[in-house]
């Protein structure tokens, strides 16, 4: 019989860390998950799991969503993916258009990786300059652009092989309108911004109020290219994502995740005259698009198919309203445990997230790297714990909830959860 163990040694024989991304791996073992559906997930060993983390966070209408998998197979039995132009892509781009304010016009990538290259690129050509501005904290993808600064505190990409060359032309500042506006009239060569619009880690750095509105008033009064990334918070805000909570519109914003319905790929979308540079049809300076992009995979009628019924589903904002509801729950949950045991700690978070601080009873006013620069003994014992309880919480010491989670479930995982700090109090890992 396989198991986790067994499994876990045939992979480190064939892929680096026995992983394929640095983030699954576990010191002893991962679990290696056969099936899962809604909020459960059941490991090769049998063993359930309730899931916090469900698909990095890009299966908020829960594991395999019926509707999706239906969809997803009706276009199966036609084609997955030929490399043409289809209608279901159309279909698509008009619910992002419907339902995301900055959306005059869309583009379909491979991944939230790709959707800020090709964010980034634009805002590169739009603005003519090669710099861009980006917070401290606020993570973009893996790709060596906007790299640095994605380690809190740090100023530097955390991973070898980024060119100086590269790095050099991120800057990065903490979330103070201030200093971005020192720094931006410092540096005519800073010519994009990019912001997580929830703050750093969807939201467990809380932007300062009124930060999203103050830097949309900066990047039109200084003429620098505004993008929003909302590769989490995209469809699980609301329907339109951040920007349609408060009416803060970006001139682009990226995409993935919950708007592909949590199947593989991504998009872009904004201002009509800015994303028209990826129009082959409008050359300039002798160029046809004047902006280019490709990518075998973007929009593959599979995912276009699945992502459709998604946008069905997510349109209405029913969705999200019991995804929230669930994570109020188990933030209200996690605080009363925290207090029944006297603990300095807070769970807190907007929209269906919550995050967990063992370093006061508020993250207010505290910066990137203090509340993000955790106890490795701690967030190991905690996940560790969890895990060998049948919980998943997502890594460090954040989680996100779905529509398909239930007040039994949430109430079974707060039992758990109590039970593991417990057991952290116990052994010294966590002191009041
Ligand atoms: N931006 C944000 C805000 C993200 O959270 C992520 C992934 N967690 C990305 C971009 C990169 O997306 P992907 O993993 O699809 O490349």
């Amino acid at each position: 019989m396989q198991t986790n163990q067994s499994l876990s040694e045939r992979a480190k024989m064939v892929m680096p860390g026995g992983v394929s991304h640095e983030l699954r791996y576990r010191p002893d073992h991962p679990v290696y998950i056969d099936r899962a559906i809604g909020a459960e997930k059941w490991d090769v060993e049998g063993k359930r799991y309730i899931d916090f983390k469900l698909g990095a966070a890009s299966q908020l209408l829960g594991n395999s969503c019926h509707e999706v998998m239906e969809a997803v197979a009706r276009q199966l039995s036609k084609t997955p993916y030929t490399g043409d132009c289809h209608a279901l892509e159309i279909e698509w781009a008009e619910w992002i258009a419907k339902l995301v304010p900055s959306a005059e016009l869309v583009r379909f990538t491979g991944s939230g990786t790709e959707s800020t290259m090709l964010a980034l690129r634009l805002g590169r050509a739009w603005s003519g300059k090669d710099k861009v501005l980006r917070i401290d904290g606020h993570f973009h993808g893996w790709h060596d652009m906007l790299l640095k600064g994605s380690k809190p505190g740090t100023n530097l990409p955390p991973s070898l092989g980024v060119p100086n060359a590269i790095t050099d032309l991120t800057v990065v500042a903490p979330p103070s309108l201030d200093n971005i506006r020192a720094l931006l009239e410092q540096d005519a060569e800073i010519g994009t911004i990019f912001v997580e619009a929830s703050g750093a880690n969807y939201g467990s750095v809380p932007l300062p109020d009124g930060f999203l509105q103050g830097i949309r008033d900066l990047a039109t009064k200084l003429g620098k290219v505004l993008i929003f990334d909302e590769v989490i918070t995209g469809f699980r805000w609301s329907p339109g994502g951040r920007q349609a909570l408060d009416g803060v519109v970006p001139d682009l914003t990226t995409l993935a995740k919950v708007v592909t319905g949590g199947l593989p790929g991504g998009a872009i979308c904004g201002r009509a005259d800015i994303m028209e540079l990826l129009d082959p049809g409008k050359p300039r300076d002798g160029l046809a698009p004047p902006v280019s992009h490709k990518g075998t995979f973007n929009a593959a009628p599979l995912v276009a198919a699945g992502a459709i019924a998604a946008m069905e589903l997510l349109s209405t904002g029913d969705v999200q309203a019991i995804a929230d509801a669930m994570a109020a729950r188990l933030r209200d949950g996690v605080n009363a445990c925290f207090a029944k045991r006297g603990l300095s700690a807070v769970a807190y978070g907007d929209s269906s997230t919550c995050h967990l601080f063992f370093g006061g009873r508020s993250v207010e006013g505290l910066s990137a790297a203090e509340i993000r620069t955790v106890n490795p003994a701690l967030v190991n014992g905690l996940r560790g714990g969890l895990l060998n309880r049948g919980v998943d919480f997502m890594s460090f010491t954040s989680c996100v909830t779905s529509s398909a989670h239930t007040p039994e479930l949430i109430d079974e995982a707060l039992e758990l959860f109590d039970e593991t700090v417990a057991d952290l109090i116990k052994t010294g890992v966590i002191t009041a």
